[in-house]
């Protein structure tokens, strides 16, 4: 792009910078960000950089990807690459989940047990598309939910020993 630096503007006489609109390039000013007039241009190089680095980015998880539906396997770096993209690009955060199972008995009695922390995300151009992706922590700016996975059981804790079991433990075994 043509560089324009700031020190065009360092030149002018001060009485004519001060005679001057407080936003000295209206052609950047659509741009938005009015407050930071001096620093547009370098700002625009930042982000016509960035859109470049994006756009290198996507087509090469393109590719990628393309060669996986082909067929071939992809490395592990490969995927690791894909999946970085497609959190940072394609899938947006909607809420951390706690999901639970919860163990309902014939005779009543349920339990609800902690199975692990999910982050659910939503597709970038559907907004139908949900998916959850296993998370070691919640996020701090996301909304928190819990969903509940039930399964019914023929026996609990509690009605075991009218069926003629003791929870009088006989062995452990370490999941
Ligand atoms: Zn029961």
């Amino acid at each position: 792009m043509t560089a324009v630096s700031y020190d065009d503007f360092e030149d002018l006489e001060l009485g004519e910078v001060e005679a001057m609109p407080a936003n000295p390039k209206p052609q950047v000013a659509s741009e938005g960000d009015d407050d930071e007039a001096s620093d547009d241009f370098s700002e625009l190089d930042d982000l016509l950089a960035d859109a470049m680095q994006e756009r290198r980015e996507t087509l090469s998880v393109a590719e990628t990807r393309k060669r996986a539906k082909a067929g071939f396997g992809l490395s592990a770096e490969d995927q690791d690459r894909v999946r970085r993209w497609e959190l940072a690009r394609e899938w947006l955060p909607v809420a951390n989940t706690a999901v639970f199972r919860r163990y309902v008995c014939a005779c009543g009695f349920h339990s609800t047990v902690f199975e692990g922390l999910f982050l659910e995300q939503r597709h970038r151009h559907s907004s139908h598309a949900n998916r959850w992706t296993a998370a070691e922590a919640s996020q701090a700016n996301l909304p928190n939910d819990t969903a509940i996975r039930v399964k019914s059981i023929p026996m609990c804790q509690r009605c075991a020993e009218s069926k003629g079991f003791s929870l009088k433990t006989d062995i452990i075994w370490e999941a």
